[in-house]
């Protein structure tokens, strides 16, 4: 008998062709998100298995944050399909329980056991209560649930699910290019994103002097948070400055904000075209501020051809408020550091753009010029995943 990790799939197993791409992308990804670890993995079409003989906690702790899993397990393999075989090892395995009422649930994947699933429970419950003393079966709500999966060569026994994740293996999607502030939305944008597959390089437009560097680093702060989920990140910080103040300086200030959305838009796309990434993402909500209003929007968004992704349009802000404190970005998303908008933002910014003005009014700088040098002269940043503090439980 050997104690495994296994991981049961859900929606990846609706994948029909494509399931070898799915799976083989997600054992990567486990293989990534456990390096450094004695592991060896495997799968078929139903499971997919962690052999190790390293830690089972730390192991449980890095799997859980691996898109593309519904649930995980930790297991017993035995081999065969010998009811009493089985039945011995189970008798084993329960004195390390404290219970009183059980139930067994049986799966039959090797389809030559003739016995049904409910034959196969009721057989494996009358083998406990005739071997184990004082226990009962109970069917709603019992102390200990026996899960027995009868395989192709071997059986699993289990007593505990953990949930996983969901969603898809990133990766399996492409790459997109999140727009990422130091705001709360756009990390919790990132998020989403990659849930579904996509595995994102983000952008940050700065603008020193005007932006400290602790705003910067709050930026990589948070990449460094979604790369535990991406398996890393690439990070593009373009210098905003000489664009920001020549809007400043020449445009009417109602239209500050509308004009240097355009801007970061124009240059997000040109870089996500060089990265082959399909998709912008950002973490505009509508209605939120002035800049996100559905005209707003409009006139922002007809810059770019590329698709923008909006994960949060629909959300109410409390509610992107919890995702953010779920996934640890929030307690950096509020430190006090200015962003690059919130410096230059009018008292009175236009609510619904023409676009008319706005092309009028990008007349008056030269912008083309500016995004070129910006986009040339662009810092690349690898960020790697954040550590543990393997000492923080101790402190
Ligand atoms: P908050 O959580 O306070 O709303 P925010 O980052 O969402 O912060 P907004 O002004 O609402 O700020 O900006 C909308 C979106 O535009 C952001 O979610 C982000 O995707 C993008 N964005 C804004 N500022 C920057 C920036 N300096 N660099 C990169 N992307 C930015
Ligand atoms: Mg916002």
């Amino acid at each position: 008998m050997e104690k495994v990790i296994f991981i049961k799939y859900g929606e990846l197993s609706t994948k029909k062709e494509n399931i070898n791409f799915f799976l083989n992308k997600l054992k990567e990804n486990i293989s990534f998100a456990l390096r450094g670890m004695k592991v060896k993995i495997d799968y078929d079409l139903g499971r997919m298995f962690i052999h190790t003989e390293d830690s089972f906690d730390e192991i449980l702790s890095k799997v859980t944050k691996v898109f593309g899993i519904h649930e995980i397990n930790v297991g017993y393999l035995i081999l065969g399909n010998d009811i009493l075989e089985v039945g011995e090892e189970i008798k084993k395995l329960l004195l390390d329980y404290d219970f009183r009422t059980f139930k067994v649930e049986s799966k039959r994947s090797n389809k030559i056991i003739e016995k049904t699933s409910v034959e196969l429970s009721k057989e494996m419950g009358a083998f406990i209560l005739k071997n184990v003393p004082n226990k009962k079966v109970l069917v709603n709500n019992p102390d200990l649930v026996i899960n027995i999966e009868y395989r192709v060569g071997n059986t699993l026994v289990y007593f505990e699910k953990i949930k996983g994740l969901g969603g898809y293996p990133v990766g399996t999607l492409g790459k997109g290019l999140l727009m990422l502030s130091g705001g709360i939305d756009s990390p919790v944008s990132g998020f989403m994103s990659i849930k579904r597959g996509v595995k994102i390089e983000a952008v940050y437009f700065e603008s020193p002097p005007h932006t400290s560097r602790e705003a910067k680093d709050k930026v990589i702060k948070l990449a460094r948070k979604l790369a535990v989920y991406n398996n890393d990140i690439v990070l593009h910080i373009v210098n905003f400055t000489d664009i920001q103040e020549a809007i400043y300086k020449n445009i009417p200030h109602e239209y500050l904000i509308t004009i240097m959305r355009r801007m970061m838009y124009r240059i997000s796309a040109i870089i996500a075209g060089r990265r082959n990434c399909k998709i912008l993402i950002n973490g505009e909500s509508i209605g939120q501020v002035a800049s996100q209003t559905l005209t707003s929007m409009r006139a922002i968004n007809e810059v770019v051809r590329i698709p923008v992704i909006r994960p949060l349009a629909c959300f109410d802000k409390l509610d992107i408020i919890d995702i953010a404190k779920k996934i640890d970005t929030y307690e950096t998303s509020i430190l006090p550091f200015e962003d690059c908008c919130t410096i230059f933002v009018p008292k009175h910014p236009v609510i619904n753009p023409s676009i008319e003005k706005c092309l009028e009014y990008e007349k008056l700088i030269p912008y083309e010029e500016l995004i070129y040098k910006s986009v040339k002269e662009h810092e690349i940043m690898k960020i790697e995943a954040e550590e543990k503090n393997e000492f923080a439980e101790l402190l």
